[in-house]
């Protein structure tokens, strides 16, 4: 992994964490905390963190990758199953309180500690918001990440057609980002046409694409572990009335997210400014889910901006998405997204896909 990232600063930043929890260590078992805490990349590690010692705890397989990723931390092989292992470990360091992750350790998993170590009290803590500013090498991260979606995107539009298939499309799209340098899709890419555009999350199917419909396409790369997210609504062939006004109230609510999100503001406020002005259009109840999300090693992270956000207040150099949609069932819906940064002024857009409706 890119040895710019600031892994003492993270690493800074989860001590005070430590000490604000007033517990004597962490057990990290979420994979994209382990990584950005480590810098290890493989998918099978946890972390165990106090105040004298950093140990990464992983099998056989990943010994030499944990070499090569990490530093400042002393490598743990389990043979006999990482829990035993886990348990083991905690006797040996004496902590007596220890954080763990309760959204992602199982009920069986947190049983056993318990069963084992009944002297040890085990509180859940949440570590997720220590990812959501992002410094440089990050946000160079993720700019290339976004740079090879916006390229993929300008290249796949000369292969939606009538009488292709969806799945051909998200095929054919991830292809072109592999070869410009993603590692992965970041999430199995969406392409919805006609009637299924109106599904927010239609991923791609065998359905052919017919000439008239709306085809709602969001989809993101990854490059080093750091992902895009991006949506375009295109109109296969010329866009009747009423599918240009549904683009016209979406595309005008998401450039509308684009001038008011900014550093200060909650995720409430901004989900609920944008849903006014679809719902002063008469579409608000078509709008089903939030106004976007944080995007970094995670597709959907920290900071939400909807309804039920946490984040009272977007920081600068948090990136997340900006992505109101309608969506009117038999008819179809319309999307656009982009990937933000948000800066103590106007925040930046890191996509820059057109967003004028293309009709092909
Ligand atoms: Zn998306
Ligand atoms: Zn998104």
């Amino acid at each position: 992994m890119n040895t710019s990232f600031n892994f003492s600063g993270r690493l800074a930043n989860l001590y005070d964490k430590i000490a604000a929890e007033e517990v004597d260590a962490f057990l990290i078992t979420k994979q994209a905390n382990v990584t950005y805490l480590s810098g290890f990349r493989g998918d099978s590690a946890v972390l165990f963190i106090g105040k004298n010692f950093r140990k990464l705890i992983t099998d056989g397989r990943y010994i030499e990758q944990a070499l090569n990723e990490t530093k400042n931390f002393t490598l743990v092989e389990h043979t006999e199953g990482l829990y035993k292992k886990i348990v083991e470990e905690i006797k040996i360091s004496g902590c007596k309180k220890i954080g763990f992750e309760g959204l992602v350790m199982t009920v069986a998993e947190h049983s056993y500690l318990k069963k084992e170590l009944p002297n040890v009290e085990f509180k859940s803590v949440e570590l997720d918001t220590l990812r959501q500013v992002k410094d440089a090498a990050e946000i160079a991260q993720i700019r290339r990440a976004c740079k090879i979606a916006d390229d993929a995107f300008e290249k796949i539009l000369e292969f939606i057609k009538p009488d292709v298939r969806e799945i051909e499309v998200a095929a054919e799209l991830e292809y072109i980002m592999r070869r410009l340098g993603s590692e992965a899709a970041a999430f199995t890419t969406i392409v919805a046409s006609g009637w299924r555009s109106a599904l927010p999350h239609g991923t791609a199917t065998d359905k052919k694409i017919c000439a008239g419909e709306l085809v709602t396409i969001d989809f993101g790369a990854t490059f080093n572990g750091y992902h895009s997210d991006i949506t375009r609504t295109v109109c296969v062939g010329k866009a009747s009335a009423e599918q240009r006004k549904i683009y016209n109230l979406v595309l005008d609510a998401q450039l509308y997210g684009l001038e008011i999100i900014t550093a200060g503001k909650g995720g409430k406020e901004l989900d609920a400014a944008v849903r006014d002005r679809l719902t002063n259009a008469g579409y608000g109840r078509f709008f089903v889910h939030g106004l976007g999300h944080g995007v970094g090693l995670e597709i959907h992270e920290e900071p939400r901006l909807s309804k039920r956000s946490k984040c009272e207040k977007l920081f600068p150099n948090m990136i997340v998405t900006d992505e109101p949609g309608i969506y009117i069932a038999n008819f179809g819906g319309v999307r656009i997204e982009d990937t933000i940064l948000v800066t103590a002024g106007k925040a930046k857009p890191l996509t820059h896909s057109p967003k004028t409706l293309i009709e092909l």
